[in-house]
């Protein structure tokens, strides 16, 4: 009779612990069936006390073996579910370290903003004053205040983009000094970094967009001593290493006298390539004293006051800088070009 009971509570049991899905089913088996107090196994052993002493032994040994079986069962069913649970959680949180790291890429600023903050930053510890000024300009601006006659060649729309009205898109930064002159007057030291715009072929060496940048020191007495001075900083602090320079008579309608200066070419090292056109020199900037009619026309007596103006092509300087021997390349907008700096 115990027999049976014994064997049919354990078969029925492994069976319920097999078909188990959570460890808290099988806790509710565990006590339901081997609880100490009310457990089934329990219960049949209270009606152990009226066998014969070898029947007894014998039910007890069966109710041993039924108990250490389906602790067992437990046991292994229990450690399943957490090998599912590890693997679960292993499958969810697994990492490719091979992919690329999440999150926005980091960015960085173009070479060209790179190298003009780094001149501002130059000309503000000297005691100058950075400038902006409209890259849509009128003609006044753009050319009549700056001593350039009615017919100078720069005035043709093959060199200018014409706007409606008399407007044009500037051709140099050097309308912003007029703007400078007008509304802060001398003495005056800024400079004037900017996008500039020509009707120009395109090619290795020029764009219809690039940039420049203008500087002028307005005071008593100055001379080209002042303006050789300040040309050998900047391009000292921008090479960051001896550059050979050349200075050649140049001629401005906006400086008297007018210089060229320009600086053995830090591609080809003078032997000849695209940027340099092949001469081994490239025209770094144009600089000079102050004609006395700008003066004028900005409403400052040339008898009082004098100084010097230069102008360059940061765009250009920025090839220089890093070796790039294409001027398209600084706006393809291209990453593969851009990601080296
Ligand atoms: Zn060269």
């Amino acid at each position: 009779m115990l027999d049976r009971s014994i064997q049919e509570l354990e078969s029925s049991s492994l069976a319920r612990i097999a078909s188990a899905t959570t460890p808290e089913a099988l806790e509710a088996i565990r006590v339901e069936v081997l609880g100490r107090k009310s457990g089934a196994l329990v219960e049949i052993s209270k009606g152990m006390g009226k066998l014969a002493p070898e029947e007894r032994a014998r039910i007890g040994k069966l109710l041993n073996g039924a108990k250490q079986n389906l602790e067992t069962a437990l046991e292994a069913r229990l450690q399943e579910f957490a090998a599912d649970r590890l693997a679960r959680k292993l499958d969810a949180e697994w990492v490719d370290l091979t992919l690329p790291p999440p999150g926005p890429r980091r960015g960085h600023l173009h070479p060209i903003t790179r190298i003009q903050r780094e001149i501002e930053e130059l000309f503000v510890s000297l005691g100058f004053t950075v400038l902006d000024g409209p890259e849509v300009e009128t003609e006044y601006h753009n050319f009549d205040a700056l001593n350039i006659p009615a017919t100078h060649p720069a005035r043709d729309a093959q060199d200018t983009f014409w706007l409606h009205g008399g407007h044009l898109l500037r051709t140099h930064t050097s309308p912003v000094q007029v703007r400078g002159m007008q509304t802060l007057g001398p003495p005056l030291r800024m400079i004037a970094p900017g996008r500039v715009f020509r009707n120009e072929s395109v090619d290795a060496s020029h764009e219809h967009t690039f940039y420049q940048l203008e500087g002028m020191m307005i005071d008593r007495e100055v001379s080209v001593a002042h303006l050789i001075y300040f040309m050998k900083t900047m391009l000292t602090a921008i090479f960051r290493r001896e550059v050979s320079v050349r200075l050649r008579p140049g001629f401005f309608p906006f400086v008297e006298p007018g210089f060229e200066l320009d600086i053995l070419c830090l591609i080809c090292g003078g032997e000849g390539c695209p940027v340099c056109k092949a001469s081994g020199w490239v025209e770094q900037l144009g600089c000079g004293l102050v004609h006395p009619n700008v003066l004028r026309m900005s409403g400052i007596d040339p008898e009082e006051w004098n100084g010097f103006a230069f102008g360059l092509g940061l765009t250009r300087l920025v090839m220089m800088r890093y070796g790039i021997d294409d001027i398209r390349w600084l706006q393809s907008g291209d990453l593969r070009f851009l990601e080296q700096f």
